[in-house]
């Protein structure tokens, strides 16, 4: 069995990492850049992600393609499927690109997210300011991630905003005063069987990641993330692992942000504190074999590395279940690598991801 994965980032290389050598299966990854973090463990073809050449390649010496991240051309998702199975296919991969496609399906599916509006002009920005007023967030539609594309609306004056945006197709929507933020990682077959991860609580700093903590123990919230998580997935006719990103506002009540349809940086705590990783959970699926039923039995924590690598041999001495350092040069925000962290009670696990906390950049 061979995968085919567009894009060699830090999720390729550990999807490859946790599966290559469990279930005889090897990899060919398309990337553009040189040498990505994918490129140390499988064989990479250097070129654009819709180089009809490169696509030839997957088509023929491969038996199923995926994705490491969302904004593959879609057209190259398309040429793809008239040939081999792509999971995820187009259409989710599509709707997941444009946050007003993900708005709509929340609504579609009676699935609570924020108040939204699309802007695509300083006239409509202008009477939406009106309307959302201060406390609002434009967002553009497409290409906006860890916070980027984001500009918090406040006192600036509408003309200004959409200078700033570039005339970007965009949308706004409400501010939300959260209590916390969760994800929930599922994984579903090609049949619809469907396996839940724990919901993970997720702190940010700057729009970016940084720190995940497991379980996040609330058995309603639960149920309601895997019914929602259950709803997208058949509408979407999706296989492989997605992950959706909720706000639990101050009613305790979930309310949606986005959805990313592959294997999550919330989820990379997995490898060390589950039964099986979220990376080899979407390698089964979409290889057509069987899933496991997903346990978990202590507490884990992921924080992310940005911006600098720090001292590893000062955090391993403080007893972390894995760093992943993903060989990339140094830049402001990047992420770098992670440390994830498991223990048997909460209080521990905390007082360990405090200490680290400290250690990094
Ligand atoms: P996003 O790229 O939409 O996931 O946004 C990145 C982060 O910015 C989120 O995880 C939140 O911490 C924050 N954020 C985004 N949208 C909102 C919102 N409507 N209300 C409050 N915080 C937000």
């Amino acid at each position: 069995m061979r995968i085919g994965i567009l894009g060699g980032g830090q999720l390729a290389m550990m999807m490859i990492k946790m599966s290559s050598n469990k279930h005889d299966i090897d990899f060919l990854v398309v990337d553009p850049s040189k040498n990505p973090p994918a490129s140390k463990y499988a064989k990479c073809i250097k070129s654009e992600y819709d180089d009809i050449k490169s696509l030839d390649l997957l088509i023929k010496n491969c038996d199923v393609v995926t994705i490491d991240f969302e904004n593959v051309p879609s057209h190259a998702l398309q040429y793809l499927e008239k040939h081999i199975s792509v999971y995820p296919n187009s259409k989710s991969v599509e709707i997941c690109q444009d946050r007003l496609n993900e708005k709509n399906l929340f609504v579609q599916n009676n699935i609570l997210t924020t108040k939204f509006k699309p802007i695509g002009s300083e006239k409509e920005l202008r009477s939406a300011i009106e309307e959302f007023g201060p406390d609002s967030i434009l967002k553009s539609r497409r290409l906006g991630y860890d916070g980027k594309n984001q500009i918090i609306i406040g006192n600036q004056d509408a003309k200004d905003v959409w200078v700033a945006t570039e005339g970007a197709e965009s949308i706004i929507e409400n501010k939300v005063d959260f209590m916390t933020e969760v994800s929930l990682i599922g994984v579903r077959n090609i049949i619809g069987e469907t396996f839940f991860y724990p919901l993970v609580e997720n702190f940010h700093k700057h729009g970016i990641l940084n720190t995940s903590i497991a379980p996040f123990e609330d058995h309603s919230l639960q149920k309601e993330a895997e019914i929602i998580h259950k709803k997208i997935t058949s509408a979407m006719d999706y296989v492989g692992v997605l992950v959706i990103e909720f706000f639990v506002d101050k009613n305790n009540k979930l309310v949606a942000n986005e959805i990313a349809p592959r294997v999550h940086n919330s989820g990379h705590w997995t490898i060390s504190g589950a039964n099986i990783s979220q990376f080899e959970s979407h390698i089964l699926a979409i290889s057509n074999l069987p899933l496991k039923a997903i346990k978990t039995t202590e507490y884990s924590g992921m924080l992310n590395i940005l911006s600098k690598i720090p001292d590893i041999n000062a955090i391993e001495k403080i007893g972390v279940s894995d760093i992943f350092d993903y060989n990339k040069s140094e830049r402001m925000n990047r992420k770098l690598g992670h440390i994830t962290v498991t223990c048997p009670t909460k209080k521990l696990l905390l007082e360990k991801i405090n200490t680290i906390s400290k250690m990094l950049y």
